[in-house]
């Protein structure tokens, strides 16, 4: 049995699968807020629960919404940043008394929809969150790259790409940069850019089904979100060159970007024709959970992933 937790800033989910990927058990609850301590203490109990609960140990694979520095093993590049700076797979090694796997979150969307959802069958995987923040992770031959310094994919802290008067008056970042990928493309960074334009406080997905109704304002917020999407993974696809893009998060409910970006993407990147597709994650919410689970894949080589 694989358990595969997601560690979310608002929510910790598990899953356990059995051997052929069939879902056993689903559980989640809160993220205790800025208490690292808890948080450990709440991933163990929901592990100890579910073993109990079906009555059998499994293998713990975690994703975060962060990095493992390869110097300390300590956390770095989290946006639940109570977990920054803690040795986090050693504190939860030691509670649970096993190794368990810890990777990126984004690794593990891109992973488990390469291995059976959109990305199935796909050499090269680029996956992509669009939510509350912004991330990325590379699968090659259903294997998560994790990169000499553990930010293989993080898409989301470069800058924006060939910059357009719309761009211009960066927001800042979390991460103290300005005009990063994520302060454009993520939830809020399509609310606040909406907002810039004139445009009511409402959330990204009211924007995109206004858009649909006629909304002039929302229509040209949505088409600026378009016209950076496609500009961002320009680049993505001029380096990486990917078989499949998929999209996840909150974000990737809206129809159209599958129609409206790729054509987009066209214009931007160097090649006479992109055969690249952009396909929206076949997981949705649980993408994340599953690809935890499946670090502990037999097909899939740690050294490469969490290190
Ligand atoms: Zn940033």
């Amino acid at each position: 049995m694989r358990i595969g937790i997601d560690l979310g800033g608002t929510k910790i989910e598990l899953v356990a699968l059995d051997g052929s990927g069939r879902v056993l058990l689903r559980r989640r609850r809160p993220t205790p807020q800025g208490d690292y301590e808890a948080t450990v203490k709440a991933v163990a109990e929901l592990v100890g629960a579910a073993e109990r609960e079906l009555g059998q140990p499994g293998s713990v694979g975690i994703g975060i919404p962060g990095a493992e520095s390869s110097l300390n093993g300590r956390i770095k590049n989290a946006n639940s940043t109570w977990l920054i700076g803690n040795a986090l797979r050693h504190d939860l090694e030691e509670l649970l008394q096993r190794q368990i796997r810890l990777a990126n979150d984004a690794n593990c969307f891109a992973l488990s929809e390469a291995i059976d959802g959109a990305g199935r069958g796909a050499e090269v995987v680029f996956g992509v969150i669009l939510g509350t923040g912004v991330g990325g992770g590379i699968v090659v031959a259903q294997r998560a790259l994790a990169g000499a310094n553990r930010i293989a994919g993080e898409w989301g802290h470069n800058p924006l790409p060939l910059l357009e008067d719309e761009d211009q008056t960066p927001p800042q970042c979390y991460c103290g940069r300005f005009g990063c990928v994520e302060t454009w493309l993520s939830g809020p960074g399509l609310c606040g850019d909406h907002q810039r334009h004139g445009g009511e406080s409402i959330t990204a997905e009211e924007i995109a089904a206004r858009a649909g109704a006629g909304d002039s304002v929302c229509e040209a917020s949505l088409r600026r979100y378009e016209g950076r999407l496609a500009r961002a993974l320009a680049l993505v696809v001029n380096i990486l060159d990917p078989d499949v893009i998929v999209l996840g998060g909150g974000l990737s409910n809206i129809e159209r970007l599958y129609l409206t970006v790729p054509e987009l993407l066209a214009t931007h990147v160097f090649s006479d024709h992109v055969d690249t597709r952009l396909l929206r994650n076949q997981h949705g919410d649980s993408s994340g959970v599953r690809g935890a689970a499946w670090l502990w894949d037999a097909h899939y080589n740690a050294s490469f992933a969490s290190g």
